[in-house]
């Protein structure tokens, strides 16, 4: 079964049928949607892919977190065929189908948001999910203004690439809309030189703070929007110490704590949401942006918040043809059940544990490895030139990703510097499987650096 295979290259990359893909590829899609990769996918199963030419994939980015469940899980085709011989489609505005609610109400069960009344929406990806978001935060606010952060990543539509700090996800877009404004994002690895992790906090708050000052008052403010650990930024995760002191402020400002989990949600963190953690913590966020994981690759987000305040948002401003589809709910109720049934949260720990001893061994060993870090099973390795500079060391990544790809290893750069390597592999991934995963890895830093 491929779901139980190892990586195997069996020709040159990419082989011929690839290549001959790849080349019409170039002739009939815009080379602007970038990929360096020499893998062309005919199946995959697990955490493992077959390409056109018959070589076999261990795939570490899942879909970029698409995928924790793994690929093509025969209970998810289940799930999906039995929906397609009901119906494809039902628009919530006209017609109610039950998978939309009966979504809905697994989704109020399980997203920690801070109010124990909750509702939930559905769109179609992440960036729609965290538009909904701010559209619902100013509408039930009735304050104009957003503040994000430094690396942060929400989408690439033109108010999510507004919302994004790296500019060239939006190069020559503008005008871009009004009452977007960054503060500093916590990065302690690259914080202020000679502070304690206490005092690195305190700085990013008061550069929080500054916001207010010189940007917008907090009257104004509708929503803080927190990636809790950042993605295309870096894998950077926001420190708790800071996340309650950012709850805090919106607490006495009057301004709502939006979590953007689309790449942190489903188990990856070793809690269903990074925000669980939160609510722990009690930081608990008032809306919670999810996609990515949630209908295992059909299109699907979510947006869930109290009672209140969606209860608070004016008529007509919310809503879409296909949020909610109905195969994309039949798929994510079977998700969700997945993950909860297999333990899938105590599988990414494990995972977790296994992947991170490997790293900070490799963070002792090897002079360009500045930081390992994450959450659970969203876990990263920032490389730099060395330990002392840190200057970002972006071909040093870009050779590993192009060596393991060579290997069967498909893992992907993140980083404003893209100096990262994200690890974002499905769960269900084996032992055997990660044994020879981080084996490819270590190879590709020897033979890179
Ligand atoms: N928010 C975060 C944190 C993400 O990582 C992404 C995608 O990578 C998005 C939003 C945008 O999601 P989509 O590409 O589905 O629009």
């Amino acid at each position: 079964m491929l779901k139980d295979a190892l990586p195997k290259i069996n020709t040159p990359l990419p082989g011929p049928k690839a290549s001959a893909i790849l080349e019409r590829r170039s002739e009939a899609v815009p080379g602007a949607i970038k990929s360096v990769y020499p893998c062309v996918i005919s199946r995959g199963e697990g955490a493992m892919l077959e390409d056109v030419d018959g070589n076999i994939f261990l795939d570490w980015v899942g879909g970029v977190g698409v995928l924790n469940i793994g690929y093509s899980h025969p209970e998810l085709i289940g799930a999906v065929k039995e929906q397609t011989e009901k119906y494809f489609h039902a628009m919530m505005n006209i017609v109610t189908h039950e998978g939309y609610i009966k979504l809905a109400e697994k989704m109020n069960e399980i997203v920690p948001v801070k109010s124990a009344k909750r509702k939930t929406m559905f769109a179609n990806s992440g960036a729609e999910a965290i538009e909904n978001a701010v559209k619902v935060a100013k509408s039930y606010t009735g304050r104009p203004n957003v503040i994000v952060f430094s690396g942060a990543f929400h989408g690439r539509t033109l108010l999510a690439s507004t919302m994004t700090a790296k500019k060239a996800y939006a190069s020559g877009l503008g005008p871009f809309p009004d009452g977007i404004y960054r503060a500093e994002f916590p990065y302690l690895y690259r914080g202020p030189e000679g502070y304690s992790e206490e005092g690195a906090i305190a700085y990013y708050i008061e550069k929080l703070i500054k916001v207010f000052e010189e940007a917008s008052p907090a009257e104004h403010i509708a929503a803080i929007v927190v990636e809790p650990v950042q993605g295309e930024g870096g894998f950077v995760p926001a420190p708790i110490e800071w996340v309650k002191a950012v709850r805090r402020i919106c607490d006495e400002k009057g301004i709502l704590l939006v979590a953007d989990e689309v790449q942190t949600g489903f188990a990856r963190s070793g809690k269903m949401f990074v925000s669980n953690y939160w609510e722990e913590a009690g930081a608990a966020p008032d809306i919670i942006a999810t996609a990515k994981s949630i209908a295992g690759g059909v299109p699907l987000s979510a947006i869930t918040a109290s009672a209140e305040i969606f209860d608070g948002v004016k008529n007509g401003i919310i809503g879409g043809t296909y949020g909610g589809n109905a195969l994309a709910c039949a798929s994510a109720l079977k998700v969700i059940e997945i993950i909860e049934r297999d333990n899938l949260c105590a599988r990414s720990l494990e995972i977790a544990t296994k992947v991170k001893g490997a790293f900070h061994l490799w963070h002792e060993e090897f002079e360009e490895i500045g930081d390992v870090r994450g959450i659970g099973c969203m876990t990263g390795i920032e490389f730099v030139t060395d330990k002392k500079s840190k200057s970002p060391n972006a071909r040093l990544v870009s050779d590993i990703v192009i060596y393991c790809a060579e290997h069967g290893l498909i893992v992907e750069s993140a980083g404003t510097y893209s100096n990262v390597i994200r690890f974002l592999c499905p769960l269900v991934v084996t032992d055997e499987q990660l044994d020879c995963g981080l084996s490819i890895l270590y190879n590709a830093v020897k033979a890179c650096r």
